[in-house]
């Protein structure tokens, strides 16, 4: 490996970091992670933290996950690549396919469209979605519906049903026909509501409100991440999702569940999906599929929508999606030793349980802390902690002090990840209690650090 200051200064002069404005990264130069261990990274001065962060979201087995890395290196010994594209196929891919029809059977998805990676998988879903109408001869159903705060890739279909203006504004115009409706985020919204059972209903009327002005004979799908993650962790009402399922199928429209986050586990159930108790008819997983030791994703089709499909005597249920990517067999292999020690580890029982106590200790931080505007969290292992100047007017906290915050954390042993004026806490689903604990304790060292 390089040295320190080759790193450093290559870094600065060569590279540009998605998500970041390059004249930050100048400025603020990035740690440089270059080993791992259990839930610890360790960077190029030897500084050992707890990844708070758990990759992004998706390393939720930790890095030590012997089985994924042999089944990789496994299989690229045997079958380093080939593709899926129609004349061949792996057996990889068949074996991984029939273990995810198991696994998701009772969210009632039972094909799987393999990707590279969760925008790949939104461009898809929202892509069959479109076909799917076509194929049953309502191909007037091609605007799509999604909530404010949601995030769902940077692709230019899941751009243009993204609902943060970071991710869109500079890439205008993005793809007509796409419409947001209002988040249950309990802390802002535009019925200063502050009961989320009344503010999921608000936010449901608002749907069917959209509904109606669009005319439901014109929308395809509506698309939602079960618990709001990028956006800032909002999990919505127990009421809000099943609502939203009604709705869809009042008024004909295809439910995607965004769940690159909230599959396998996060929420302390096996899906988002589950955890609210609803079927939805596209669901998009990626991520935590692999562990995050290998870009792979999968897109679940329900029985309903297979058929249609299956069905099509037309010719107008060709797939005319797909990448180089689709179906690789080193991710699939992957996937596989992955699906066997989430299953076998029950991580969603560790999940529930840690996420109950990281969540507990974010709301006793926040009454020590007049800095803590809102903690959000209390479904499994993912939590958001919004800083405000003062909590009256809700100001959101300035950058440079939850850059502080976010040092003294780090310097303190833990990472957390900074998310406009929110800090984000998504870590393995095999932390330990003392793991909560120490991640609890550096965020107060970096809380007291302001
Ligand atoms: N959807 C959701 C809900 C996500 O959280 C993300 C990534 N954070 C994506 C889609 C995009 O996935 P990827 O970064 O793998 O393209």
């Amino acid at each position: 490996m390089k040295d320190a200051n080759f790193l450093k200064e290559h870094n600065a002069r060569h590279l540009w970091h998605p998500m970041a404005h390059p004249a930050d990264s100048l400025a603020n130069p990035p740690d440089i992670i270059v080993e791992a261990e259990g839930v610890q990274i360790i960077d190029v001065d030897g500084h050992r933290t707890i990844d708070a962060v758990g990759g992004l979201w998706n390393v939720n087995l930790g890095y030590s996950c012997q089985p994924v890395k042999d089944a990789i290196t496994a299989q690229l010994n045997r079958l380093p690549y080939y593709s899926i594209f129609r004349g061949t196929t792996n057996d990889n891919v068949i074996e991984l396919a029939e273990m995810l029809a198991a696994f998701f059977a009772p969210d009632g998805l039972s094909r799987a469209f393999y990707t590279s990676g969760g925008s790949d998988g939104v461009e898809v879903a929202l892509r069959l979605a479109r076909q799917y109408h076509k194929i049953r001869g309502e191909a007037g159903r091609v605007k799509f519906l999604s909530l404010k705060k949601g995030y769902h890739g940077t692709h230019t279909l899941g751009a243009s049903v993204n609902g943060n203006a970071n991710f869109r504004t500079q890439y205008e115009p993005l793809m007509p026909g796409c419409y947001h409706t209002p988040a249950p985020y309990t802390y802002r919204n535009p019925f200063n509501e502050t009961d989320p059972e009344r503010l999921a209903q608000l936010c449901l009327a608002a749907i069917e409100d959209e509904i109606m002005f669009q005319d439901a004979s014109t929308i395809a799908a509506f698309i939602m991440e079960p618990v709001l993650g990028a956006g800032g962790v909002i999990p919505p009402h127990a009421s809000f999702m099943p609502g939203v399922r009604a709705l869809c199928s009042k008024h004909g429209i295809l439910l995607i569940a965004d769940e690159v986050i909230t599959a396998f586990g996060r929420t302390g159930g096996w899906t988002g999906s589950r955890h609210w108790g609803v079927r939805p008819d596209l669901l998009v997983s990626a991520k935590a599929i692999t562990n995050g030791y290998f870009p792979f994703g999968a897109v679940m089709v329900s029985e309903g929508v297979a058929e249609v499909f299956e069905k099509d005597t037309s010719g107008r249920g060709a797939i005319g999606s797909g990448y180089t990517y689709s179906g690789h067999p080193v991710g699939a292999a992957a996937a596989i030793a992955c699906l066997r020690e989430t299953e076998r580890l029950q991580v969603q029982l560790n999940a529930g349980a840690r996420g109950a106590q990281l969540f507990a200790g974010l709301q006793a931080l926040m009454a020590r802390h007049e800095v803590i505007g809102d903690v959000r969290g209390g479904h499994g292992l993912m939590c958001a902690l919004e800083l405000v100047a003062d909590r009256g007017s809700k100001t959101p906290i300035d950058k440079k002090t939850i850059g502080k915050v976010h040092r003294a954390t780090y310097e303190a042993g833990v990472m957390v990840r900074v998310s406009g004026n929110n800090i984000i806490l998504s870590p393995p689903l095999v932390v330990s209690e003392t793991d909560v604990a120490n991640i609890l304790s550096a965020l107060e060292a970096g809380f007291s650090a302001i």
